[in-house]
């Protein structure tokens, strides 16, 4: 039986431009981290870690005022903005080995943080990821509703792994987040790679409120990025569909070539030099798109292997 009151929980902020909620985000927060050291669910050393995605606002100077006054907020700048997804991965860079586990929620607390005790429950209980589902999705546009709906679909069409309804309100268990860290890639898109990490996972639901106070930091520019960073970085299939679109078409051309001959010696309708300059179109073209299949079926292999990603996770050992 694990002693809870041992076990130290990082509360990951990233934080871009926040100063109109950090003071309050950072209120609850801390409430939060006082009464789960009171009821002994977690240890005293727990504390909240901010991540400050180069903010051109106060956001920085009230984090390290917040600190002067409170050992358990601990914090990181970045030099510039470098998106949400690499704000996160500094975060949990920094925190690897300096606590037993992190869950990561937004500054504007848009995600209830009253389920972050069930959250801890199911960790406690093996779970190694607790993925946090929203039930709905209030204070979130139609236009982002409806973009959020067709990424899914098309990640899930080119073979992605990608939980509904769970944006990056989870908490990882000491070997997830090692596990995790082991995806040195470049463009990272977290959300489609935690779903493949492995271990026992499980879900907690909670009600999404709307952004109490600013505005969203998810400019419309970033959410695309996002998205095509998503997708890009997770599947070779658009490659491969090239090889196959210019296999479908030589097969057609072979059709088409067979009427075409027909056309032009058992027809007198046809112009003369159609057939010949209509059979070299398909016929080309089609060779050229296999082709260009063929170099992205190499060019597969290279991103594949660029990526350095781990071949495997080692859950335990015995020796
Ligand atoms: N964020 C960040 N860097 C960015 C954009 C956003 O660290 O470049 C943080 C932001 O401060 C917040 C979280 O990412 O903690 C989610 O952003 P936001 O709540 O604005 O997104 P939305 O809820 O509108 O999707
Ligand atoms: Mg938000």
């Amino acid at each position: 039986m694990v002693d809870k009151s041992n076990l130290i929980l990082a509360l990951l902020v990233p934080c871009y431009n926040e100063e109109e909620v950090i003071i309050d985000t950072n209120e609850r927060l801390l409430n939060l981290i006082y009464k789960l050291i009171k009821s002994k669910i977690i240890s005293p050393k727990s504390y909240i870690y901010y991540v400050d995605d180069g903010s051109s606002d106060t956001t920085w100077g009230t984090i390290k005022k917040l600190h002067i006054n409170e050992k358990r907020i601990k914090a990181l700048k970045l030099s510039k903005n470098f998106g949400h997804q690499n704000a996160l991965i500094a975060g949990l860079n920094q925190l690897e080995n300096k606590c037993d586990f992190v869950i990561s929620i937004d500054a504007d607390l848009q995600q209830d943080i009253n389920v972050i005790p069930m959250m801890i429950d199911k960790y406690y209980a093996g779970s190694e990821i607790v993925f946090g589902i929203r039930k709905n999705r209030s204070g979130d546009t139609i236009f982002k509703k409806a973009t959020g709906v067709l990424f899914n679909k098309i990640f899930k069409i080119l073979g992605g792994n990608i939980i509904e309804d769970h944006a990056d309100f989870r908490l990882l268990g000491g070997k997830a987040l090692k596990a995790l860290l082991q995806y040195t890639e470049t463009d990272i898109f977290i959300r489609g790679i935690v779903p493949n990490l492995g271990f026992k996972t499980s879900k907690v639901k909670f009600e999404q409120s709307r952004r109490r106070l600013g505005k969203t930091k998810y400019s419309l520019m970033k959410m695309f990025n996002l998205a095509y960073k998503g997708i890009s970085s997770l599947s070779t299939t658009p490659l491969r569909f090239l090889f196959f679109i210019g296999f479908f078409s030589t097969l057609i051309s072979l059709f088409w070539s067979i009427y075409v001959i027909y056309a032009k010696y058992y027809t007198l309708k046809i112009v003369p030099g159609w057939a010949s300059i209509i059979l070299s179109i398909w016929f080309f073209s089609s060779l050229q798109l296999m082709a260009l299949g063929l170099i992205g079926e190499y060019l597969s292999k290279v991103f594949l292997d660029v990526k350095k990603r781990p071949r495997y996770i080692v859950e335990s050992s015995i020796d």
